[in-house]
């Protein structure tokens, strides 16, 4: 599958070029909005052609797909182009600024018949499908709660526009707990109903925030607590699914690398459980290519993106407000 790059971004560089790669995708073009800092990009990484223009990039004939890793608020027009264009699209979280935009894309996806998917690599890592797979096979009975862990340490390569530009999405409720929402969607197969949040500048935010911690109620009844920061160098993460015939212990497994340990509590006692350590983003990819070919769908769909987002910026309406807030879906499949 032949690739076109929208963004000349670290996560670019640091995942997705390698996982396109291992997962034979062929890069023919890079656009960046700087002609240099393209240019350098396409350098470094082996990409032959450098370029500006969105338009001119999806256009190209030979390019099957589109990945779309600008900041926030560029990607609606670009995979809009790229959609038009006819090429299926892997874009990144958050979707985009509002859930109506980021709908727009899905239908838009839709109606031209490629294939749009959303980047959350969490439910790609074996050990998120390990905890999954536990739930789904009662061994922790009835879920009572989820808590998520994902309070980290921003690194300083990436303390630019997350940190200080609300105009190109920064903050860490778009950046961390659209990704915990698609983990708790994910693990308990059903969507928050509606939260209740507190967020803050504890350090790094500069007119966004970079911690938030929020509770949601699912439809079944099982709680949901969410935890995400830019500024905890020490906390670790992981997350915790309790029931009432036990309780799952998944320690620093909201990561980007295929690490963590697994541990189940039960009655009978303490059991580590095993799982398949292979590269989350090489896995996203690898089902993008299957549904491009026609068999099954991506990881992570559109649709799941829109449904991350509006948790996400309902966590933020709560906090702003100190109300509870319901998460508006709007007219999500
Ligand atoms: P970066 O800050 O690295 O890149 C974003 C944009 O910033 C690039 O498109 C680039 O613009 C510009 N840029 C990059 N380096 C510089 C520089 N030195 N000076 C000026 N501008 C620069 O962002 P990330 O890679 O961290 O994030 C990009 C997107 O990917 C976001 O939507 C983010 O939420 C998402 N993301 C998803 C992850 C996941 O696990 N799914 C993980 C990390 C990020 P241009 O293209 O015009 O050159």
């Amino acid at each position: 599958m032949r690739w076109v790059l929208i963004g000349a971004s670290t996560i670019a560089a640091q995942y997705m070029i390698p996982a396109l790669r291992a997962h034979g995708g062929e890069i023919i073009t890079v656009v960046s909005g700087s002609w240099g800092r393209g240019a350098d990009f396409a350098v470094k990484h082996g990409i032959t052609r450098p370029g500006t223009d969105v338009q001119e990039a999806v256009s190209d004939a030979d390019v099957d797909a589109v990945y779309i890793s600008t900041t926030n608020e560029k990607h609606l027009p670009q995979a809009l182009a790229a959609i038009a264009a006819g090429k299926h699209v892997l874009c990144e979280k958050p979707l985009a600024m509002s859930v109506a935009d980021a709908a727009s894309m899905v239908r838009a996806a839709e109606q031209k018949g490629v294939v749009f998917a959303t980047n959350h690599h969490l439910r790609c890592s074996g050990s998120h499908r390990a905890v999954r797979q536990l739930v789904r096979d009662g061994r922790i009975g009835r879920v009572l709660s989820l808590r998520l862990h994902h309070a980290v340490h921003l690194p300083a390569n990436l303390q630019g526009w997350r940190i200080n530009s609300p105009a190109e999405g920064g903050g860490v409720i778009p950046d961390i707990t659209v990704h915990d929402a698609d983990v708790a969607r994910f693990l308990l197969d059903e969507d928050p109903k509606s939260v209740v949040a507190q967020m803050t500048s504890s350090g790094l935010g500069q007119g966004v925030e970079d911690s938030a911690m929020s509770v949601w109620a699912m439809p079944s009844g099982t709680m949901v607590m969410s935890h995400e920061s830019f500024t905890h160098p020490f906390a670790g993460s992981g997350l915790e699914v309790h029931g009432t015939e036990g309780s799952i212990f998944a320690r620093n497994v909201m990561t980007q690398n295929p690490i963590g340990e697994i541990e189940l509590v039960t009655a009978a006692g303490r059991e580590r459980v095993g799982y398949e350590p292979y590269d989350l983003y090489g896995e996203a990819v690898r089902c993008f290519h299957e549904a491009a070919a026609g068999r099954g769908e991506p990881a992570a769909t559109g649709w799941d993106g829109v449904k991350s987002l509006a948790v996400a910026l309902a966590v933020r309406e709560a906090a702003a407000t100190g109300a509870r807030v319901d998460v508006h879906y709007g007219d999500v499949k």
